[in-house]
């Protein structure tokens, strides 16, 4: 098992082995089972009020659930942390561990668009009230405080214009009301949102925590008390994850630091030579001295900006559906991020498409603005393919 006196190499390499097992296969068995066979009346109490570890019923809880919600939580310096069917399930459940009917949430403007959905649905189905502020601006979040208000939700590398969340301001501003993060680009080798004071981090381990594109799962880490809440609810809404699934996350999380390390040196090499492209009006990527939040995240991410930018075509929409013709599978337009392979979206007609074009200008979300996840690919290989298809684009 891991703990936080490793480092994120050990917690990742080593990972995946939670609890203490008593057979040692060189790699975690997948415990593809419904349910536990118990020893007698005495331990299924002792188990189920928590006093004995063990398991009973794979939604309420499952060694390959754990054995990737706690190396999650050890590299978040998180005391615990719950798995979810995907990044979705775990937002349910963490939402549904904080508020009730009556209760205010106040959220970024800019947060991914089926979390703003989720919320405006809260809102309409269950009176939920949700205040959007810039998440830029800590005095709007200050603010926007009630006596109702139960939690406050950030990105802390926003998609797609890369910008990065100011924590210990936000923190500060939120007071007593628990920070939630939407880590899911910066990933606990980047930045750990814990030790800025944040309460509550969120991962959609669909995206880098897994890394290789073959996965659906969600999962948030916080304290015992709230995991505790929160893995209840998770079992009773049945947004539980299976163990299939965490064991192939298990997987692709022992090379975090080595892919997020090259994502991050990829992506800062590649956003400085879009930039001297034609046909690019702006690069979008934290690590370049003319992005807004430059000086925020030469603080709060000195290991590296990630492996995400976006950049404007002149040519709109138009230019987006030439490049990407151009790309071909090389680098092929899917509407997700963080695989192995770099791929491209097109913010406006997936992530941000439920908003109106009027909101999006609002935002910088522009009919050229393209969205790149870089890949484990040579700077060499992506400089060729999307130089070419620049080229092509004219
Ligand atoms: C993908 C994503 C989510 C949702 O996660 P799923 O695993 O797709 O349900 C939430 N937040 C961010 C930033 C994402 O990229």
């Amino acid at each position: 098992m891991t703990d936080e006196r490793s480092s994120d190499e050990a917690i990742c390499a080593r990972g995946g082995w939670y609890p203490d097992f008593t057979t040692r296969p060189s790699a975690p068995a997948i415990w593809q089972t419904t349910a536990f066979d118990i020893d007698g009346l005495s331990q299924l109490e002792a188990v189920s009020s928590g006093r004995e570890k063990g398991y009973i019923y794979t939604r309420d809880g499952n060694p390959n659930h754990e054995a990737f919600a706690h190396d999650v939580a050890v590299l978040e310096r998180a005391e615990a942390g719950c798995v979810a069917a995907s990044g979705m399930g775990a937002m349910t459940a963490a939402l549904l561990g904080h508020v009730q009917s009556g209760d205010h949430i106040v959220a970024a403007r800019v947060l991914y668009g089926r979390t703003s959905q989720l919320l405006n649905h809260l809102h309409t189905a269950f009176g939920v009230d949700v205040t959007y502020v810039d998440a830029m601006q800590p005095d709007e979040v200050r603010k926007a405080m009630r006596p109702t208000t139960k939690l406050c939700i950030v990105e802390s590398i926003s998609n797609p214009t890369m910008e990065v969340a100011d924590l210990p301001r936000l923190v500060e501003a939120a007071g007593s009301v628990p920070l939630l993060v939407d880590s899911t680009f910066a990933t606990p080798c980047l930045l750990r949102p814990i030790e800025h004071g944040a309460k509550l981090v969120f991962h959609s381990a669909s995206k880098y925590l897994n890394g290789h594109g073959d996965v659906m799962l969600g999962v948030v880490v916080g304290s015992h008390e709230t995991m505790r809440r929160v893995r209840g609810l998770a079992s009773l809404y049945g947004v539980n994850s299976n163990p299939f699934e965490c064991w192939l996350a298990s997987r692709g999380l022992r090379t975090l630091p080595l892919r997020m390390r090259q994502v991050s040196e990829t992506a800062m090499e590649l956003a400085r030579f879009l930039k001297s492209q034609p046909g690019i009006t702006r690069v979008f990527h934290p690590g370049l001295e003319d992005h807004p939040s430059h000086d925020i995240a030469r603080r709060l991410l000195p290991n590296g900006f990630g492996g995400m930018l976006a950049f404007d075509l002149t040519g709109g929409k138009p230019a987006v559906e030439s490049l990407f013709k151009a790309l071909g599978h090389t680098i092929p337009f899917a509407p997700t991020l963080a695989d192995a392979r770099t791929t491209v979206s097109y913010p406006a007609g997936t992530s941000h498409k439920f908003i109106t074009a009027a909101e999006r200008a609002t935002l910088g979300i522009t009919d050229g603005l393209v969205r790149l996840s870089v890949g484990l690919e040579s700077l060499a290989d992506l400089k060729r393919d999307l130089g070419a298809a620049l080229r092509s684009v004219g």
